[in-house]
């Protein structure tokens, strides 16, 4: 289809209790300076139900618009009620580029919708930019097992679509209101919805691991050596409020579930500090962790390449240095000490 507007748009997708998922916010922030570059407004599309929240946090966090679509058929998301909402909204008003989370929702949402309205979909993006030459979205994302990273553009056919992992991008710092709010009133037949909601189970406490909202990440990798290696891990986190993340080496190892990776694989996360013990610094854990504010990397080899993005790095044995850095926090907390 044509575009009939310079529009950006970034999809906010909703939690059950309509407030908004972070990376819809998060991505308000490159969008932004692409709808600026694009010459057009930088609009939020808030689905769900009870959104006031999310319309809200929207509008604080830079969008000019927002559109609504709020109903009891999009207080869970189904791939039917969100595509053909969000469909019918694109063919309405017609922007030239959308931005999508690539969270598990997001990527059954993007793919579907581009297919429905015959354009492209860049998948997994880690970087956004407007091309200079051609004013198409640049779409950055790893290729070749993250070897090299390929930039795409989507030249023919509108709106370019892209998904981009959570983390990647940071919030803006949120200012008042002043985005023009639009409600269509856009409601699906419970006939076209071809999937039931039966039952919301709850994960249980422990299998929860919220890598990419955590503001302190402690990460192990091959160098901690077993499963009990990422006890010294744990005791740090513990005391720093931290997450404990892990590379793939570890979790392929079994050492750790998969839900703790970070990397190309795993999770991407923008931590304001990432420790990261025992871990070489594969381009493909970097791909995850390396727009952390601040990195302190513990490797006993000098010439480990985790070294060349750390901010801090200490060049010896985790074992020792774990315990020791533990305790020094404790002291200073007035915790006490293990010895
Ligand atoms: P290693 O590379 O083996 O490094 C272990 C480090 O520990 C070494 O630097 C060593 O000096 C140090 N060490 C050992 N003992 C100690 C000690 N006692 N004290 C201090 N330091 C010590 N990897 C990811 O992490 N995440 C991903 O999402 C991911 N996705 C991938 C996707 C593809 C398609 C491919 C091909 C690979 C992917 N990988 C990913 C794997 C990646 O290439 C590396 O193999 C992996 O990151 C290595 O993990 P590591 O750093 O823990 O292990």
């Amino acid at each position: 289809m044509e575009a009939k507007t310079k529009e950006l748009w970034v999809f906010i997708e909703t939690n059950g209790d309509g407030t908004a998922k972070n990376v819809g916010l998060e991505l308000l922030t490159p969008g932004k300076a692409m709808a600026a570059k694009q010459g057009g407004a930088l609009t939020a599309v808030v689905i769900g139900h009870h959104t006031d929240a999310a319309i809200t946090a929207a509008a604080q966090h830079g969008a000019d618009k927002v559109i609504v679509v709020d109903g009891p058929e999009y207080e869970h998301y189904t791939t039917d009620a969100y595509a053909i909402a969000l469909c019918t909204l694109v063919e309405q008003y017609g922007p030239t580029s959308m931005l999508i989370g690539a969270t598990n929702n997001g990527r059954d949402l993007g793919p579907r919708v581009a297919c429905r309205l015959k354009t492209g979909l860049t998948a997994d993006c880690t970087a956004l930019d407007i091309d200079e030459e051609s004013g198409n979205v640049a779409w950055t994302r790893p290729a070749f097992g993250g070897n090299l990273m390929a930039t795409i553009l989507c030249p023919d056919h509108r709106p370019q679509i892209g998904t981009v992992r959570p983390g990647v991008f940071k919030k803006s710092a949120p200012v008042a209101l002043r985005a023009e709010i639009i409600r269509e009133k856009l409601h699906v037949p419970a006939e076209q919805i071809r999937t039931q909601l039966l039952k919301v189970i709850q994960e249980v406490a422990g299998a929860l691991v919220d890598l990419e909202s955590a503001e302190i990440i402690v990460s192990g990798g091959r160098g901690v050596g077993g499963p009990e290696g990422f006890e010294p891990i744990q005791a740090l986190a513990k005391v720093l409020g931290a997450t404990v993340g892990a590379s793939r080496a570890a979790v392929d190892s079994g050492w750790i579930p998969h839900s703790h990776q970070v990397g190309q694989t795993g999770k991407t996360v923008g931590p304001k500090l990432y420790i990261a013990c025992g871990i070489s610094g594969a381009i493909q854990h970097l791909a995850g962790m390396s727009s952390s504010d601040v990195i302190v990397a513990i490797n006993k080899d000098p010439d480990a390449p985790i070294f060349d993005i750390a901010d801090y790095g200490v060049v010896g044995d985790l074992f020792q240095i774990l315990p020791a850095l533990t305790n020094e926090i404790k002291k200073a907390r007035g915790q006490g000490c293990d010895n």
